[in-house]
């Protein structure tokens, strides 16, 4: 089977203190980062043993930033050049330095980068980006929804090449009003499927038949976002659990969730880049109004 794997360690420390950060950020023990090296180590290992034949794809998903972390550069080159993963990706600010992805295959290496103004400077992360071109890595660039950040986010769409993603998380607790909506999305078409929770109570989601969540210790959940085991990775307890079924929350607002919810068909939208969150399609349109902002549209008037 073909399966997508969000792995989230221990590890809670970041370089970066966003004010909008919604992880509890700490500062990390030598006990906690040899606890999360050795966590990792096992997964990693997990994922090149393969022990059911199967095609992975593995998005990690710290709580804090991974890349300022040798382990976590490692375990990205490494698992790039295994023949049975077919994406290996990473949520990052992009602060740390990117010379080790030229030892990752870039066929298979995926960079989901997040541009936090405030923490660093415009032309340090097009600098970064501009480096991740360079080796070919694939990678999207987004960024939150704040008031005070869109005119930095319309500048940051007009330096990105045409052909990179920027996409625009919904803030937490900000309700937009049609007209920022609307503005909003004139940078990221898909800003439409971010902006209100999607209602999921009752329906289908890949998490749990072709996407889960494993934490350090081996416990796989569906998603993230719902506490319930459905078995461990290391007992192998988890494979008979995985199967279609509704989701249980009455909604879900993250990406890295309802990307997965059926009815919002987002699988096609995301064909070939649900890891990193690059769409599928036509490039240039990023920026314009385009088939996608349609796509949201039609979401938008699903009960949610
Ligand atoms: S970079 Fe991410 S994890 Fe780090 S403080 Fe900002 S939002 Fe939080
Ligand atoms: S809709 Fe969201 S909360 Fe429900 S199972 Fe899917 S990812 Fe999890």
């Amino acid at each position: 089977m073909n399966l997508l794997m969000l792995y989230r360690g221990p590890l809670a420390s970041c370089n970066y203190d966003c004010p909008y950060c919604p992880f509890a950020k700490r500062r990390d023990t030598p006990a906690q980062l040899r606890e999360d090296r050795a966590a990792l180590s096992r997964f990693v290992e997990w994922v090149v043993a393969n022990p059911h034949g199967d095609t992975l794809s593995v998005l990690f998903t710290p709580w804090g930033e991974g890349l300022t972390r040798s382990w976590y550069r490692q375990a990205l080159v490494r698992l790039s050049h295994l023949p049975h993963v077919e994406r290996v990706a990473i949520q990052t600010n992009l602060a740390g330095r990117l010379a080790w992805t030229a030892d990752a295959d870039p066929e298979r290496l995926a960079l989901w980068a997040t541009y936090h103004p405030g923490q660093t400077s415009r032309d340090r992360f097009l600098t970064a980006c501009a480096t991740l071109r360079r080796h070919g890595i694939r990678h999207s660039v987004g960024m939150v929804g704040l008031p005070e950040h869109h005119a930095e986010a319309v500048t940051m769409r007009d330096a990105l090449p045409a052909q990179t993603y920027l996409w625009i998380n919904a803030a937490d607790g900000h309700v937009y009003s049609a007209d920022e909506e609307a503005r909003w999305t004139a940078v990221d078409p898909l800003f439409g499927y971010s902006v209100r929770p999607h209602a999921s109570a009752g329906h289908e989601c890949w998490a749990g038949e072709t996407a889960i969540s494993v934490n350090g210790d081996g416990l796989v959940r569906r998603c993230h976002f719902l506490p319930e085991a459905i078995g461990n990775l290391y007992d192998d307890t988890f494979r008979t659990a995985l199967t279609a079924r509704a989701c249980p929350a009455a909604s879900c607002d993250c990406h890295i969730g309802y990307v997965h919810l059926k009815r919002l068909g987002l699988h096609q939208v995301f064909a070939g880049g649900i890891a990193e969150r690059i769409p599928a399609g036509p490039p240039p349109a990023w920026g314009a109004p385009g088939p996608h902002v349609r796509s949201a549209a039609a979401a938008r008037t699903a009960p949610r």
